[in-house]
């Protein structure tokens, strides 16, 4: 039988914002050792700002056209700050042959022109001579036709919180924070020593987020929790694999609320903690 305990715990937890689909997800949450965290989103805000504009033979502006042609119909985060500089409407009509490749960017045809916009992955995939930008920031290059003409270079900012997201948690005994991110290696570190985060991978897919997460499994006893924190975008594969899955659930994709056990009502990453010391008291206190 389930302790009435566990039902006050997930009624407090709630009150907080913190919504826990079981008690068992509120009594693995005790357990959890190990945070692994997804960036974009969730310990970032996921609201790009263009930084830098580098176009070849063609103007910023127009540079800008093509990469928010290709952005149109993709709800990445990326895709929504592309299309907000822009500022003006595209011709949907004219999009055909649309593809979203995760992890790498976008393929498209408008009218006659074969647009490509994303990391050096999808430059790399497509054999586009592109040249490597320089400054530190997320990079989508821009190739028409199979000629590169440019990259537009956008920033996010860390949450508000985020920082003290990773002290609190240290200070509830979790041994270990980990940030998995598709973005770039530069990028990455950068957040993870803002934030004092212990192990960063970066430029991952999809598939090797969740096989980080197998690595990160191995070795481990039933006792000790691994808890994984996304948005639902290129990680809800992961949110569904480990013990505890958390999504962020205001900006969050409705994948990400089904396939987490905690959902995370106000997109703070500070919960985590509380949610964690929540259920350590759960069984002492009755609240
Ligand atoms: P994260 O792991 O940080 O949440 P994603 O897995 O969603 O990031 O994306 C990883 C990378 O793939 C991005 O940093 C970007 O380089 C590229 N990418 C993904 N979606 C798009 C898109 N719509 N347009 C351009 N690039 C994209
Ligand atoms: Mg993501």
């Amino acid at each position: 039988s389930i302790p009435l305990s566990f039902f006050s715990g997930i009624g407090y937890a709630s009150k907080n914002g913190i919504l826990i689909k079981g008690s068992n997800y509120l009594e693995a949450l005790k357990d959890v050792d190990t945070v692994v965290f997804d960036k974009t989103g969730t310990l970032t805000k996921g609201v790009f700002n263009v930084t830098n504009i580098n176009a070849v033979d063609i103007s910023k502006q127009e540079l800008l056209e093509y990469a928010a042609i290709a952005e149109v119909n993709s709800n990445h985060p990326i895709a929504k700050s592309i299309l907000k500089t822009y500022g003006k409407a595209v011709d949907l009509d004219s999009i055909k042959n649309y593809e979203e490749i995760a992890a790498h960017g976008i393929r498209v045809q408008y009218n006659n022109e074969k647009i490509l916009a994303g990391n050096e992955k999808l430059m790399k995939a497509n054999n586009i001579l592109y040249s490597e930008a320089k400054e530190v920031g997320t990079v989508v290059y821009v190739a028409v036709n199979g000629i590169y003409k440019g990259y537009v270079v956008i920033s996010d900012e860390v949450k508000e919180d985020s920082k003290d997201a990773i002290r609190n948690l240290k200070n509830v005994g979790i041994k270990e924070v980990v940030m998995l991110t598709g973005d770039n290696k530069d990028v990455a570190n950068k957040v993870a020593s803002d934030l004092n985060i212990d192990t960063v991978y970066s430029s991952l897919l999809p598939n090797e987020k969740v096989e980080k997460v197998e690595e990160i499994y191995e070795g481990r006893n039933e006792k000790e929790k691994v808890a994984f924190v996304g948005d639902g975008i290129n990680d809800a594969p992961v949110l569904a694999r480990v013990d505890v899955g958390i999504a962020m659930g205001a900006l969050g994709s409705d994948a990400a609320i089904e396939a987490a056990d905690v959902v995370l009502m106000t997109d703070e990453p500070n919960k985590i903690y509380k949610a964690i010391e929540i259920s350590k008291k759960t069984n002492k206190i009755v609240w």
